[in-house]
């Protein structure tokens, strides 16, 4: 039996993981810190609130104290550490708030599970960082994917922020025997994910007829994982990692942006198409108009710095824990589109007036 503190719990990933992690180990004790940020939803923690191996804690990773007090008081043996600032655009809109979690957060985290678990006599204990494939920096459509050893060359303040903290993880065991480990995934997609990011954004805008905005000539690439594969690889990791190793967990599964939005409008236009109740629903979206859902693609200034490609090799990952996708691509969107259709109070919760603000700088370069 193991009892998990959930770092960023009430996020897109986090939240995936603790319904993953509940309904696997029921067993175990969760508890969820999250300083529920614009990112943070409660609503995406329905289900565990009432679950007496559940506590949600409100509460940011950078202090020092709670995070100290919840180790020793809960005996929390784990640290899953999902709490960022996440959105590559607002990184560039705005870096600080980035710095002050990403890396102080994470420093101050590793400070509270050293003092608990190493200085306090010692005790099996597990430190998991999830960070990003983006720390590796960009490749030109010939190059390899990135492997654990490829070297860091972060390009954006999301990035660079997210390459400080592993190397704070990596410290943190090689000099005071913190036992760590960490992973790097590529681009996630599914269920509650705050719709500023591609996937989400297509299908809402769809819905509401709005426009749907591609960065720079589309072709940008990145490698699509479904969250719960992403999990199960943390899972994996947890308990078959080797202590002080880094994974890499992808899906093997490069697209350029375009494609993607094209396939979720060909999707979302045909099961709109399909359903009587869901034309009632969404009467402005395109079908309903006549139009198709490519129709409202729209091209815009790119973003700075852009990352042309992502890719991961996630051979490690596979050999040493068995890690292999399980979602298919077009089955993920499949499950991704009618899981939006479906919660619409969730996403109309989240999108609220500063919501709305920050989408019209967004795209503002
Ligand atoms: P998210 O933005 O959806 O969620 C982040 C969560 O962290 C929110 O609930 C927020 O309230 C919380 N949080 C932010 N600052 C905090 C603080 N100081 N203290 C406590 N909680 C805080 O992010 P996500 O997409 O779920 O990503 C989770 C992690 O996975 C991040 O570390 C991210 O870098 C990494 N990651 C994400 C992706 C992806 O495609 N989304 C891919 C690879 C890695």
């Amino acid at each position: 039996m193991h009892k998990l503190l959930v770092t960023g719990g009430a996020g897109f990933i986090g939240a995936n993981f603790v319904h993953y992690w509940l309904s696997h180990y029921p067993q175990d004790r969760v508890v969820v810190l999250d300083a529920l940020t614009y990112a943070g939803n409660m609503a995406s923690l329905a289900g565990c609130l009432e679950q007496e191996n559940f506590r949600f804690v409100h509460g940011d990773i950078g202090d020092q104290d709670l995070v100290e007090t919840l180790l020793a008081e809960e005996g929390l043996d784990t640290v899953v550490n999902f709490a960022a600032e996440s959105h590559v655009d607002r990184s560039i809109h705005g870096p600080d708030p980035f710095v002050t979690t990403n890396v102080v957060g994470t420093h101050s985290l590793l400070k509270a599970a050293k003092k608990v678990w190493l200085d306090g006599g010692g005790q099996p204990h597990r430190f998991h960082h999830v960070s990003t494939d983006e720390v590796y920096g960009s490749l030109t459509s010939e190059e390899p994917p990135f492997t654990e050893t490829s070297a860091y060359a972060p390009n954006s303040p999301y990035s660079a922020s997210k390459a400080a903290s592993d190397h704070l993880v990596r410290a943190y065991h090689h000099t005071y025997g913190l036992e760590v480990t960490t992973s790097n995934c590529s681009n996630n997609y599914g269920p509650y994910q705050f719709p500023e990011k591609l996937i989400p954004l297509i299908i809402l805008n769809i819905l509401e007829a709005k426009p749907l905005p591609i960065y720079g000539d589309g072709l940008n690439i990145r490698d699509w994982l479904y969250v719960e594969d992403h999990c199960r690889g943390i899972d994996l990791v947890l308990h078959k990692g080797r202590v002080g190793e880094v994974y890499n967990i992808g899906g093997n599964n490069e697209w350029r942006n375009i494609e993607i939005v094209r396939l979720v409008c060909s999707l979302v236009d045909e099961g709109i198409a399909a359903s009587e109740s869901l034309r009632q629903r969404f009467p402005h979206s395109p079908v309903c108009l006549g139009h198709t859902a490519e129709s409202l693609i729209t091209f815009v200034k790119d973003r700075p710095g852009h990352d042309r490609r992502y890719a991961i090799d996630a051979v490690k990952s596979r050999s040493e824990l068995g890690y292999a996708p399980q979602e298919s691509f077009e089955t993920g969107i499949r499950k991704t589109i009618d899981w939006y259709l479906a919660n619409e109070a969730w996403w109309r919760g989240v999108m609220n007036g500063s919501y709305r603000d920050w989408l019209k700088k967004q795209y503002e370069y």
